[in-house]
């Protein structure tokens, strides 16, 4: 007999506020919703007292990097440096402690502690230079590398900058350190030898235990490659992962013809918490390194509109045949013109391959030129935001609005005017790019740090947003995202209601408890 619980003594999510409520589970499913007290609990079921909290259907990360996540811990523990010289301390007394490791790696060291975020070689050279160090940014646009690791990776004397790429430079010509986007920092994540496959499954379970105690049951993971697809399988088998995930797999500009019938054969309906449903595209950079695409140039560098990875073309071609080949399009776009590029290549798709439920994917959004913004409901775009990064912090106030300047720092990150377009709204944390819980999230979207009060919004509509926008997001509409007799019992409890309480204060709310499919996780 399926196991049997029932939540009393608290108020539950109807898909706009919390009230009153018994929820009956049985097995994996919820059974009933009712009055307090109306029905019994069946012989033999578990009692959970919400204690006068909250239960709200599972939240539903719409993009986040799990594997990445999981793995940080492996590395020198660089994230959360405050200055360049505690990344240096860090990075030495790593190498100290793992004398015979032939590399140094370390991932989330922040833009904003070097002036006009450029980093330089001989800043780590002193930390250590008898071996490769490679630093990846907590955005994971911008690789600071010492000058050993150049030299491995053959840019110290590179003349011209690699297709996709471009490493920042002395006057005379000489690469600095700095390497922004995949076509510059690929040779240099070379340096730095895979984990095995052992060692990414305990990665994703770890990784998956630390999202499910925020609060998260379902997780889009935004960029797999193709050979860590086993790791995950592995990872989960049995439903030993504490959330599930779709995964999406990063088409290559260069090489994506060759990839598509690898992806084809890597294609996976849901069994143990894991799909393969998705193609992952970067179709631009990041607006604090100059790498966004815009449609104007950017405010402090005369003519430079960023550095698409795309083509148009090609993107539209390569968008058309793997939505031909059944996967839904996951497109990163940040700038104006990439966001263009990107909305243009969905409605190529779909002109080309006719009608189909699609529901391709467009997230960051930073800026989205007004014309643009009613093509997400037309075309079905769901817009996936990180209202995290709304906030006044010192990569906005440092490097984003000196590039931008006041009518375009102005517009970032119309979440509100997206809602109001009627186009589905899903929210994301981007973790470990930035932090992964959702009521801190949550509350970023209703306050924004104070900054573009237009642009809030309510946490109630912002827990829809992470849950029947996630769960529509992933073709899970019928199993997760609401509370409702049929549906997964994929539940959080919050110690109290968050639309009852001031917004800043809602990363103060304790999760009490995660349950995936009626299994508690945390
Ligand atoms: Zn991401």
């Amino acid at each position: 007999m399926a196991t049997r619980g029932v939540y009393v003594n608290g108020l539950v999510w109807n898909g706009q506020r919390a009230r009153p409520a018994d929820v009956h589970v049985a097995g994996e499913l919820i059974e009933a919703v009712t009055t307090p007290g109306v029905l019994r609990p069946a012989p033999g079921s578990e009692i959970h007292d919400l204690e006068g909290g909250a239960l709200l259907p599972g939240f539903g990360d719409a993009h986040a990097h799990p594997l990445i996540g999981g793995l940080e811990d492996r590395y020198a523990p660089i994230r959360g440096s405050r200055t360049v010289a505690e990344v240096r301390d860090r990075v030495r007394a790593y190498a100290r402690a793992h004398p015979r490791q032939p590399f140094v790696y370390g991932e989330g060291f922040e833009l904003t502690i070097a002036p006009g975020g450029v980093f330089r070689a001989s800043w780590l050279d002193e930390a250590v230079a008898d071996r490769p160090v490679v630093l990846r940014s907590n955005d994971i646009h911008t690789v600071w590398c010492n000058t050993a690791a150049l030299r491995r990776a053959g840019l110290l004397h590179l003349a011209d900058d690699p297709a996709g790429g471009r490493l920042d430079r002395d006057p005379d010509g000489t690469p600095v350190g700095t390497l922004r986007e995949w076509g510059a920092f690929l040779p240099a994540l070379g340096l730095v030898p895979p984990p095995g496959p052992a060692d990414k499954a305990l990665a994703l379970r770890r990784a998956a235990q630390r999202l499910a105690q925020t609060g998260v049951t379902w997780v889009q993971d935004a960029w797999v490659e193709p050979d860590d697809v086993p790791a995950y399988l592995d990872a989960a088998r049995g439903g030993a992962l504490a959330v599930r995930m779709n995964l999406a797999l990063r088409a290559d500009p260069h090489t994506w013809r060759e990839q598509r019938e690898h992806f084809r054969s890597l294609r996976h309906e849901q069994s143990d918490g894991i799909s393969v449903r998705t193609v992952k595209f970067f179709v631009d950079g990041i607006v604090e390194g100059g790498t966004a695409a815009m449609l104007e140039a950017y405010a402090n560098a005369a003519g430079c509109r960023g550095l698409p990875n795309w083509e148009p073309a090609e993107l539209r071609a390569a968008v058309t045949a793997f939505d031909a080949d059944g996967f839904q399009a996951h497109i990163h776009a940040m700038g104006d013109a990439g966001v263009r590029t990107a909305l243009d290549a969905v409605e190529a798709a779909a002109r080309a391959n006719g009608p189909r439920d699609r529901r391709p994917v467009l997230t960051h959004l930073q800026l989205v030129d007004p014309a643009d913004l009613p093509r997400f409901r037309e075309l079905g775009v769901v817009a996936v935001f990180q209202p995290l990064w709304a906030r006044p912090d010192a990569v906005m106030t440092d490097l984003i609005l000196p590039r931008l300047g006041d009518d375009r720092g102005g517009r970032q990150y119309a979440i509100a005017d997206m809602l109001a377009s009627g186009a589905t709204v899903a929210f994301a944390s981007d973790w470990p790019a930035t932090r992964p819980e959702p009521l801190h999230i949550l509350s970023a979207a209703a306050t924004r740090g104070g900054r573009l009060p237009g642009q809030r919004v309510t946490v109630s509509r912002g827990v829809g947003c992470y849950t029947t926008g996630t769960a529509h997001l992933a073709f899970e509409e019928r199993s997760q995202g609401t509370i409702r007799p049929g549906r997964r019992a994929d539940l959080v409890h919050l110690g109290s209601d968050p639309t009852a309480i001031d917004p800043a204060a809602l990363p103060a709310v304790p999760v009490r408890g995660t349950w995936l499919a009626g299994r508690r996780t945390t």
